[in-house]
């Protein structure tokens, strides 16, 4: 080969080789993007993962801690966002007498599906949200108003469920979620616009000061319908009553209902779904609660006699603690959420006679 080729012919070769190097650094933080830790959950569960309800493994919201003395095994977590991408914010040991020992930290508080924000609850966000883009994650039948719109990790496969449910039900995929993770600063704008519009004491009912959203969280979204190039009102009525009578099957619920406004301090808002996580969305369905009521019946029931209901052909014990140290039979799944306000509510798989 003449010399002038074999130069050419190297050009080509290096230049080729560093554009595959390029493609698999892209795809690679690519990957990661897509699955942001959900660092925000602290929604656990044992190492046998076929012990968990089928309704609540979804992958998203689980963070597998196994002990390094336990048998590891395989989960359905995707690689990337496994225990390494994703430490643990507090510490797990197992002891002697088949418990899991669950040691939380003070920031653990404000973190999990059954956080409560009102306007007596007080919302800090912890450092590591765990946050992703509805718009990239998103399935095909519904749409969201702006690419850039944040929902918590835990919250976006259950949401592309209930929207692909609601899809295969109806025929319809003009539905789109016109607001769901606000900052401070969106939600001060939020509360601005309603006080421009019906003045303040009105505009208390609808938004709150910042701080004060469950918007804040990520854990909520509201609905409106998309029409001729336009955002409507989402009334939850005809064909969207669907939502209301189904979003607990995937782990939502109906936050501010018609008959719970002078618990809930809001007005009643058809739009507004809230993501609990399963089996609580059930729980609070099947009982018509709202998240307050909820959370002043759990606060009832201690380890000693957890409250115990059937969700789903699963026996599901429910209690709440103050305590920093949770001990849990490790043999079942398990979920563990701050309460955002005084504790934590613990979650276990039990058995009838147990
Ligand atoms: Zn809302």
């Amino acid at each position: 080969m003449h010399i002038r080729q074999r130069i050419v012919f190297a050009t080509i070769i290096i230049a080729l080789l560093a554009f595959i190097l390029i493609v698999v650094y892209m795809t690679d933080n690519i990957t990661e993007g897509a699955q942001l830790p959900s660092g925000d959950s602290i929604t656990l569960q044992s190492s046998d993962i076929t012990d968990i309800s089928p309704v609540s493994t979804d992958e998203s919201n689980v963070t597998d801690l196994i002990d390094a003395s336990t048998e590891p095994t395989e989960t359905e977590t995707p690689d990337t966002a496994g225990p390494d991408n994703n430490p643990p914010p507090t510490e797990v040991t197992n002891d002697d007498d088949g418990f899991i020992v669950y040691h939380t930290d003070s920031s653990d508080i404000a973190r999990g599906s059954l956080i409560l924000i009102n306007s007596a609850n007080y919302y800090s966000p912890p450092e590591d949200t765990g946050f992703v883009f509805i718009g990239e994650l998103k399935t095909p039948h519904y749409r969201v108003s702006a690419p850039d719109m944040l929902l918590s990790g835990m919250a976006i496969d259950p949401l592309n469920e209930m929207m692909e449910a609601f899809y295969d039900h109806s025929g319809l995929d003009n539905v789109i979620v016109r607001s769901a993770f606000r900052d401070n600063d969106s939600q001060q704008q939020v509360l601005d616009e309603y006080i421009r519009d019906v003045g303040k004491t009105e505009a208390l009912k609808w938004a709150s000061p910042p701080g004060y959203s469950e918007h804040q969280t990520g854990l909520a979204v509201d609905f409106g319908i998309y029409r001729n190039g336009a955002i409507e009102r989402f009334d939850g009525a005809g064909t969207y009553t669907w939502f209301a009578q189904n979003c607990h099957k995937y782990g939502f619920i109906l936050r501010y209902p018609q008959n719970k406004t002078t618990v809930t301090k809001t007005a009643y808002e058809p739009w507004h779904f809230r993501y609990v996580g399963h089996p609580h969305a059930s729980m609070i369905k099947n009982k018509n609660w709202c998240l307050e009521e909820f959370h002043q019946f759990i606060h009832e029931y201690s380890w000693v006699d957890p409250y115990k209901t059937e969700i789903d052909d699963t026996l599901y014990a429910v209690y709440f603690t103050y305590n920093t140290t949770i001990r849990i039979p490790e043999q079942y799944g398990y979920m563990i959420s701050g309460t955002n306000v005084d504790g934590y509510i613990v979650t276990y798989i039990t058995g009838p006679d147990e």
